[in-house]
């Protein structure tokens, strides 16, 4: 008889966005003609940035023609997209990341998930409690964690909270850890890490040998110029971190499908036998067997938000969802809610009022107002009294949204 990955039971039912679906649901049916706005899933609206939508369509007429065909490509992405990303996305910032370090793939999700492939089964994991949810989970799975307990606590992870007490920056840990998940400008909470805050982690990782991963899926939504995008414009990072990006969210491409991972060749481990080994190298090979590149007319279209009219279309996707996001914060402070985040990140994080529950809120904003957002509490058990509003939206959908929040509340 075959036998099963067990570690699949450990985890707790994929809770939160089902049972936000089931609330949904539950009351759509009691209410059908209720006009509900969901500022809930953290996925994108509008459509794609015209120069993205032309360079996949050159793309496809390339792959119709015997001539300009494509079959395989590099598994570690195209030079055509990996170049501009080393130039324009950290070389013209001053940071050193070489088109080489840059592998290509379909998306930061499975990168963040893949990327446990190269590690060892006994490192002592540290997340910040709320969290993506993706950081838990694949550890979960791949072995590194008990049980969970009552509130959704894996045994064997070290939770970091942060909350408006520590300004949602997370204390180092107390006892040493070997890998660091930390994720800037961050989901859920919207807020963003200053130079300071990566500096105390990357010295952190390299007095105690661990690695960082750092989650940079939104650094297109950093609006100050003094805040870094990349950890990689920290002193030392190059020999401890590894940097995930994506293209979903700053040109849209959840359903596209194109990120990339940073692993710098500076980046080593010692093997229990002493030699000295390659991250970049073991990355390689991970890819290489496991991985066969991503689309050609997808890193085409990725390519084409690297010209001057790609960029400048990007730019203004961000800045749509920024006002959006503008916008929320000012209507809730408007009606006394206290807000974090929505300044360098498409996500509001607000207190709840009253110091009521997360899903207490949720049941109130759906019931008074047919708003939909997602509980704090569904991201960590630190994230209880605390509520996610995403700024992915129609600007219509928003200010329908502040209205009808200023009903429920006051
Ligand atoms: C949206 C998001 C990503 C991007 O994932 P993709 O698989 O590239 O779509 C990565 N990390 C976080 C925290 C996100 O919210």
């Amino acid at each position: 008889m075959f036998q099963i990955n067990e570690n699949y039971l450990k985890l707790k039912a994929g809770y939160l966005f089902p049972e936000i679906g089931r609330r949904v649901a539950a009351f759509s049916d009691a209410h059908p003609d209720a006009q509900i706005i969901k500022l809930g899933i953290g996925d994108v609206t509008e459509p794609l940035p015209a120069a993205v939508v032309a360079g996949m369509h050159a793309a496809v007429d390339e792959l119709a023609s015997r001539d300009s065909f494509h079959g395989y490509g590099p598994e570690q992405g195209y030079a055509f997209l990996r170049d501009p990303i080393a130039e324009q996305d950290y070389q013209a910032r001053g940071v050193n990341v070489s088109a080489d370090e840059i592998f290509v793939s379909d998306g930061s999700k499975c990168d963040t998930g893949n990327i446990l492939d190269i590690l060892g089964a006994n490192n002592s994991i540290a997340i910040t409690d709320p969290v993506y949810p993706v950081y838990v989970d694949t550890n979960v799975m791949a072995g590194h964690t008990g049980e969970a307990d009552d509130a959704g606590r894996y045994d064997k992870l070290v939770y970091l909270p942060v909350t408006a007490d520590n300004n949602f920056v997370a204390e180092l840990p107390t006892s040493p850890v070997d890998i660091i998940y930390l994720c800037y400008p961050n989901n859920p909470t919207g807020t963003v890490a200053t130079k300071e805050t990566l500096q105390k982690w990357v010295d952190y990782a390299r007095e105690h040998g661990s690695l960082i991963m750092f989650d940079a899926a939104y650094e297109a939504f950093v609006s100050d110029p003094s805040l870094p995008r990349s950890i990689y414009e920290v002193d030392g990072a190059r020999e401890c971190a590894i940097e995930f990006r994506s293209f979903s969210k700053n040109i849209g491409f959840t359903g596209v499908r194109c990120a990339f991972t940073v692993v710098p060749k500076d980046l080593k481990a010692t093997a229990s036998c002493g030699t000295e080994v390659s991250l970049h190298q073991l990355w390689n090979r991970r890819q290489s067997t496991k991985f066969n590149g991503a689309s050609y007319v997808v890193q085409k279209g990725a390519a084409a938000a690297y010209t001057p009219e790609g960029r400048a279309q990007m730019k203004s996707l961000i800045d749509f969802y920024m006002t959006n996001a503008k916008l929320l914060r000012e209507g809730l402070e408007a009606v006394g809610i206290t807000v974090y985040g929505g300044e360098h990140a498409p996500y509001v994080w607000l207190q709840t009022p009253d110091g009521m529950g997360s899903w207490d809120f949720f049941d109130r904003l759906l019931d008074k107002g047919h708003l939909v957002g997602t509980p704090g509490s569904g991201f960590g058990a630190a994230g209880e009294g605390y509520f996610r509003l995403s700024a992915f939206n129609s600007r219509e959908n928003v200010e329908t949204a502040i209205e009808r929040f200023k009903s429920v509340v006051s």
